[in-house]
């Protein structure tokens, strides 16, 4: 994909497809987003009714960075653009016999709080989350590469890190030794797992990752919820010039002579463009100029 205004087409308006559709928008192509619902969004939705708002995927924003770094790579500003509250404390923690923590984001006051649950707690709390940011930076350095071919998956360094962080370990009894068996404690750092759908008992203490993102790097609720996002980024596309097709769902990829061609809309219409961007609940980014036919089911 070198030559500018040239047409690209996303297929799915979630915020995996707007956030490529902004960037190759701002990159000086033409990009058409045809999305199968009524609205933009995909699982990161909304139900408004009587004036009221309620988001039906993500409530809270966390990773801030990441969108900043979208925002930024199409010359905007996250925070010009949406009012972010920063939440402190995170969460309030209450156990059965009564007792309760507080997970504040300041660090000061959430050592002051393992501290008055359990003494003696406030250095194991840093040296927890001190590896978990070793194991954040092990996933991050997974997640942020392409992998085009079966070598890509050799990553010495990730290895390594892997080592250290002995990540491939029981989650929880690898946060309860952290705490020297404190079981509130342990309950209190490895619940995150939860949001995966993973109980903490089976996961990996890989995903203490999430624990070290959530904690340390800040959690944040958008004014207008989630959803809010998705309007800024598609009112943000309009005004880069994007086009979105809502109710329009993809049918078909077309191919000529071995190379994608443009789609099928199940109307029958038919979108002629030699560089697609495929992102539906079926499968990952498939950025594709010669492929098969693909019928697409989602
Ligand atoms: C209750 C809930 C809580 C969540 N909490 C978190 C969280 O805390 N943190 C987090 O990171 N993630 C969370 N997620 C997951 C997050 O919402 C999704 O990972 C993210 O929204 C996915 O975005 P996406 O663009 O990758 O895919 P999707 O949102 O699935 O977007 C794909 C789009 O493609 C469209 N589409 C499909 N087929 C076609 C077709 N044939 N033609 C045209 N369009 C098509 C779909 O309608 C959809 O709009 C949560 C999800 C739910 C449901």
């Amino acid at each position: 994909m070198s030559s500018k205004h040239e047409h690209v087409i996303v297929i799915g308006a979630g915020l995996g497809g707007l956030a490529t559709a902004l960037r190759l928008q701002f990159a000086g192509f033409q990009v058409t987003v045809l999305e199968k619902l009524a609205r933009p969004g995909g699982r990161s939705n909304v139900i408004e009714e009587q004036g009221f708002r309620v988001d039906t995927g993500p409530t809270l924003l966390l990773m801030k960075d990441t969108f900043e770094e979208t925002y930024r790579a199409v010359g905007q500003d996250l925070q010009q653009r949406l009012k972010l509250i920063q939440l402190d404390p995170h969460y309030r923690i209450y156990y059965h016999d009564g007792t309760y923590l507080d997970l504040f984001a300041n660090m000061a006051q959430l050592a002051q709080e393992v501290e008055r649950l359990e003494p003696g707690s406030r250095e194991r709390l840093f040296r927890f989350l001190g590896a978990g940011a070793k194991k954040y930076e092990l996933a991050m350095d997974f997640v942020v590469r392409n992998y085009t071919r079966i070598t890509d998956l050799a990553n010495p360094s990730a290895l390594t890190r892997l080592m250290q962080t002995r990540a491939y370990e029981n989650m929880y009894r690898q946060v309860s030794k952290y705490f020297n068996g404190s079981d509130k404690l342990a309950k209190a750092f490895t619940f995150h797992s939860m949001f995966l759908g993973l109980s903490p008992y089976d996961s990996l203490a890989m995903y203490s990752m999430i624990t070290y993102a959530d904690m340390a790097l800040g959690m944040w609720f958008p004014m207008g919820g989630i959803y809010s996002v998705v309007e800024d980024m598609v009112r943000l596309g309009q005004e880069l010039g994007f086009e979105l097709r809502t109710n329009s769902p993809v049918q078909e990829i077309l191919v000529e002579s071995g190379k994608v061609s443009g789609i099928r809309l199940q109307s029958g219409e038919q979108l002629l463009s030699p560089t697609l961007i495929c992102h539906t609940p079926t499968g990952d980014w498939l950025m594709t100029t010669t492929a098969k036919t693909t019928p697409i089911n989602g």
